[in-house]
């Protein structure tokens, strides 16, 4: 097992590289495959012992190697974080048909923070053609029946809707429809605590940022990351939360 745990952080590092790339380039409205990898300052072409994830950043001291300009922690950082969620999520769901809707959903949710974090942007690039493929996984694989996965879908897009109507654009498109597939991943109950999670969190963070004058009043900050939170959270301990919760309040 210790070998199969290994693999998985060796590949999900790998995978965290290659998003950062998806990440920056859909921004930028390029293509992910073309040009190959290069330096953004001196677009000297990257070779493989350059693109080892997190290792080269450290053993290159966080600089190019051809023209010695810096390079962004951001690609360490998101590399780092790609790894620790799927290792995460394959511990907890573990080698069964449910590991393949967790994917889908970690992975949507890994672009959508590094997009959001990045430009306050989660893409429909992104976001659609996962609704997609997890509405055809939730066919074939779930504990509960697909009708309620398809009312999750419709409870995330639905209630988000509402918020972002009566908040008058505090919640973005890209939350909308991201909650329409953390609704067919989670199904209604735990789409609803994700949401809950997600703005308790948003809220402290938002008010630390706004006494500590790190973001001024009514300045946006990206909510991605706390859905990030919310989600995963319900996602993988919604049962306990939900005991816990109970016991403080019955
Ligand atoms: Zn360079």
């Amino acid at each position: 097992m210790v070998t199969l745990d290994l693999l998985v952080i060796i590949f999900s590092l790998i995978f965290g590289s290659f998003f950062n790339v998806v990440a920056i380039r859909l921004l930028k409205k390029e293509s992910i495959s073309y040009p190959p990898s290069h330096c953004t300052t001196c677009s000297h072409r990257l070779g493989a012992l350059d693109l080892v994830p997190v290792f080269s950043y450290i053993f290159l001291r966080g600089r190019c190697r051809y023209c010695k300009d810096k390079i962004s922690p951001s690609y360490p950082l998101g590399e780092g974080f790609t790894a620790v969620t799927i290792f995460i999520v394959y511990k907890e769901i573990g080698i069964t048909p449910e590991l393949i809707p967790a994917l889908i959903l970690s992975i949507l949710l890994i672009l959508a923070v590094l997009t959001d974090i990045r430009e306050k942007l989660i893409l429909d690039i992104i976001t659609i053609p996962c609704l997609i493929i997890l509405l055809i996984v939730r066919i074939f694989i779930g504990e509960e029946p697909f009708l309620t996965y398809l009312i999750g879908g419709l409870t995330g897009f639905v209630v988000l809707l509402l918020i972002a109507v009566i908040s008058k654009g505090g919640m973005g498109g890209g939350d909308i429809k991201l909650y329409a597939v953390i609704g067919v991943a989670l199904g209604p109950l735990l789409t609803i605590m994700s949401l809950v999670i997600a703005s308790f969190f948003g809220a402290v963070v938002g008010i630390v940022l706004l006494t500590l004058k790190i973001v001024k009043r009514r300045e946006p900050i990206a909510f991605g990351p706390f859905i990030f939170v919310g989600t995963l959270l319900a996602y993988l301990y919604g049962n306990h939360i939900w005991n816990w919760y109970s016991s403080l309040i019955f």
